[in-house]
């Protein structure tokens, strides 16, 4: 087999969530960019999501399919269509979803077996292990992916390798994360992101994602080196294995209609959020959302409202899932009609990177989920940051004390993704309207801290473009799978 990516069949298996999903898509459109042949491999109701963006990119020549299974949801006690972390009633049925997830092993195998051309090699999802076991029976390199940057992931390797989170007594107690290049400091319930988990399903996953990956040739990371050079020489030395950063893979999205419909249909429509957007000054407006899966309460989303009311700037806010204690709150308060003309708040999906591209905004509230985080560093944009769960903490400090290029709301305790949490923290308008305010401000750090995010931006803009350093990552991949499969003395056409 030659080095030549024209001669490879990639078959990549995104998780079903909007923060994995969406980069898994860009990268498939990237590889078949080089000539490849790109099978993902997903569900109905998420195939549908992305089905606008593969048609576009087949219509352009590119070898791009999306090829279905179905999820045994019933037999897992979710309901009918329930086939994305965004869809889960709430955030307890993760396991229950996870269950379904494995249960795609031997359907997926059995669609391996017949693919033509064959596949040569499997991209999956670090928290899909049994795509390890298929590859293995099948003859067939992978690639893991995992949705953090390598700063949050060498983190997670920290705190799940060494028994550091067993030393701390305190929920509030902040300790500096060891053996990292810089001092971080954090709680032991801010580290606790991904790992065994707390039930008997959720360890045997980890367990097994750890044996994967072992198997793995090599990491595939959307994030790019200049960003955090040190944090992709020490996770590729801790977990001792190739990593690859290949992003920001969202600067592939070059077309208005790709930047605008990127997984899901906007809640927008494309023109008239540029339209809105074009009438504000020059890095003026504060663009809200936060991720595909947080839940604003009420209360929350009421303090959010009155404090960006009350900053006196620009803003455009989206809201997913409001409540409808919060609706009537908006319509008794005549809110949308006093901000008319400064704030303009939507109900649903943003077109973020449309959004984070214009020229406009100047500000970015976001929750710290890394593909937002990486979007908002790759179009320049300084950051207000209100982690939630996961990895997002871990994500905050690597924007506001690595990269310096953004003001805490001072989030302090996780909550559960896609729930509402009566325990959890309210964070109070006027802590809203302060960040708001100290990371707009034309002093020194303000401006400061602009031009550092100019900078990275530039630096993302060159890593993805010819000659830069995740092109050249996306070839070592490409010649890595290459020497593996000539490695390979049965191919799966000699196994099926
Ligand atoms: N996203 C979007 N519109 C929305 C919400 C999210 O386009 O209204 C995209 C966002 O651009 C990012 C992804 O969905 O690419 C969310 O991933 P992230 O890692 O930021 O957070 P998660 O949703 O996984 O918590």
């Amino acid at each position: 087999m030659a080095s030549n990516p024209t001669n490879l069949h990639f078959v990549l298996f995104p998780l079903m969530a909007q923060g994995h999903m969406i980069p898994m898509v860009d990268m498939a459109r990237m590889l078949a960019q080089r000539g490849a042949m790109v099978t993902i491999i997903t569900t109905p109701v998420n195939a549908a999501r992305f089905r606008s963006v593969v048609d576009r990119a087949s219509k352009a020549d590119l070898k791009i399919q999306i090829l279905e299974l179905q999820l045994a949801l019933a037999e897992v006690g979710l309901p009918e269509g329930c086939e994305n972390f965004d869809l889960l009633p709430s955030s307890a049925h993760a396991v229950n979803m996870i269950l379904a997830m494995n249960l795609l092993e031997e359907p997926a195998e059995n669609m391996l077996k017949v693919l033509s051309p064959p596949p040569s090699c499997i991209i999956s999802d670090g928290c899909f292990p049994w795509t390890n076991d298929v590859a293995k029976r099948l003859n067939i390199p992978r690639v893991v992916f995992y949705g953090p940057g390598c700063f949050a992931f060498l983190c997670v390797h920290i705190v799940t390798s060494t028994n550091i989170l067993e030393e701390i007594n305190s929920d509030s107690e902040y300790f500096v994360m060891p053996d990292l290049p810089d001092q971080i400091e954090v709680t032991k319930p801010q580290a606790s992101t991904w790992g065994r988990g707390d039930t008997k399903e959720s360890t045997e996953v980890f367990e097994r994602m750890l044996v994967a990956e072992k198997d793995a040739i090599g990491i595939v990371v959307n994030s790019f080196e200049e960003l955090e050079p040190k944090y992709v020489k020490e996770l590729a030395k801790a977990k001792d294995k190739k990593v690859w950063c290949v992003g920001p893979v969202s600067l592939c999205n070059k077309s208005l209609q790709d930047r605008a419909e990127r997984g899901n249909k906007a809640a927008i429509n494309a023109q008239d959020c540029l339209k809105w957007l074009d009438t504000k000054e020059f890095g003026s407006v504060i663009y809200i959302c936060l991720g595909s899966l947080s839940y604003a309460s009420t209360e929350q989303a009421i303090e959010l409202g009155l404090g960006l009311e009350s900053s006196n700037m620009p803003y455009l806010w989206f809201i997913r899932h409001p409540s409808e204690e919060f609706e009537e709150w908006l319509s008794k308060e005549g809110y949308e009609e006093r901000i008319e003309g400064r704030g303009l708040v939507v109900r649903g999906w943003a077109p973020q990177i449309l959004i984070l591209s214009h020229q406009a905004v100047g500000g970015f509230v976001t929750h710290c989920g890394w593909n937002s985080t990486l979007e908002g560093i790759s179009a320049g944009i300084p950051m207000v940051t209100w982690p939630q769960f996961g990895e997002q903490f871990l994500n905050e400090r690597f924007i506001t004390n690595v990269l310096r290029i953004g003001v805490r709301i001072g989030m302090e305790v996780p909550v559960l993704f896609n729930k509402l949490d009566e325990s959890k923290e309210i964070v109070k308008r006027d802590n809203i309207k302060e960040a708001i305010k100290s990371l707009m401000k034309n002093d020194e750090e303000g401006e400061a801290r602009r031009k550092r995010s100019k900078v990275f931006a530039a630096m993302a803009k060159s890593a993805i473009e010819e000659g830069g350093s995740s092109q050249c990552n996306m070839t070592l991949m490409i010649q890595a799978i290459t020497e593996e499969l000539a490695k390979n003395t049965t191919p799966i056409q000699d196994i099926v």
